[in-house]
């Protein structure tokens, strides 16, 4: 893979909130790889963060309000990226929500009310972006998800993130299919564990670390910026056969059956 291989490339990026966050490494390495990048940022609590870091791109790089469980404000920000650029060809999902008490008792209490707000923000918000990215990829393109080993394996605490992120994946199948006479690709990648404000939130995160140390085959789980790398991978053409699929980029952890 060369070291452009994005270039001439435009990218949207969904789920920056920190320096930490999972979208900010690929943002980096998508950049790195010549891409132009554009983001969102969900409400003015997070608009100098992510103003702070994407400054780091030069000051003309653009960023736009976007809450993804608004029908309105999904399409106010592809209309502000048409004006911005003439065409896309990239799409990173990296956002996920559910509300804290679901992540910590059983999965069985869930109620109907965090189980519709998990899969709003975690997984429609995938075909919702989808639909509005390919709008604009005329040329082609790569949407990719960020998903977690919950989505097929029962891990402790996880809950209906889990099931969303089940959901998250067959909605990636269902949209390579649909997309894919249009040369857009569709792909998520399933890291392990890594240290962010949405791992914070799960209960029991700093076991679930040492557990992939334990019994991963490479003995740990993965860095933010191996992330970024796989990221570039799938986004350029030596992906270009590859859609539908899930990634996993976990120290080798899913391939354990004990
Ligand atoms: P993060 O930095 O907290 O990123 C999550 C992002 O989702 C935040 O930017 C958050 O913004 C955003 N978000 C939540 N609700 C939103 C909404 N309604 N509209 C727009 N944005 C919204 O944590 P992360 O760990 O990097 O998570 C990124 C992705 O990686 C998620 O899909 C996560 O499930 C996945 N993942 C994480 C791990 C891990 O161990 N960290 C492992 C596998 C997969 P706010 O802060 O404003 O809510």
């Amino acid at each position: 893979m060369s070291d452009q291989a994005l270039s001439g490339k435009t990218g949207v990026v969904f789920g920056v909130a920190n320096k930490r966050s999972i979208a900010w490494a690929i943002a980096k390495a998508w950049h790195k790889a010549g891409a132009r990048l554009i983001f969102n940022y969900q409400g003015e609590r997070l608009r100098e963060n992510v103003e702070e870091l994407i400054s780091e791109f030069g000051a003309d790089t653009q960023m736009f309000p976007c809450d993804v469980t608004n029908d309105a404000e999904i399409e106010a920000f592809f209309s502000r990226v048409k004006e911005v650029a003439p065409k896309l060809d990239l799409l990173l999902h990296s956002v996920a929500f559910a509300p804290k008490e679901a992540l910590e008792g059983d999965f069985v209490s869930t109620t109907r009310e965090a189980f519709r707000v998990a899969h709003d923000v975690s997984a429609y918000s995938l075909v919702a972006l989808s639909r509005a990215a390919a709008e604009f990829m005329t040329d082609g393109g790569s949407i990719l998800a960020m998903t977690y080993f919950g989505a097929v394996k029962v891990v402790p605490h996880y809950n209906v993130m889990g099931v969303a992120k089940a959901s998250l994946e067959a909605s990636a199948r269902y949209l390579a299919a649909d997309l894919g006479a249009r040369k857009i690709r569709v792909n998520c990648i399933s890291a392990g564990p890594v240290q962010t404000l949405a791992a914070r939130g799960i209960a029991g995160f700093s076991a679930m670390l040492k557990h992939y140390e334990e019994h991963a085959p490479l003995k740990r789980s993965c860095s933010p910026d191996e992330l970024g790398h796989t990221g570039v991978f799938l986004a350029s053409d030596g992906a270009a056969a590859i859609t539908g699929q899930v990634l996993y980029v976990d120290g080798g952890y899913e391939i354990m059956g004990m």
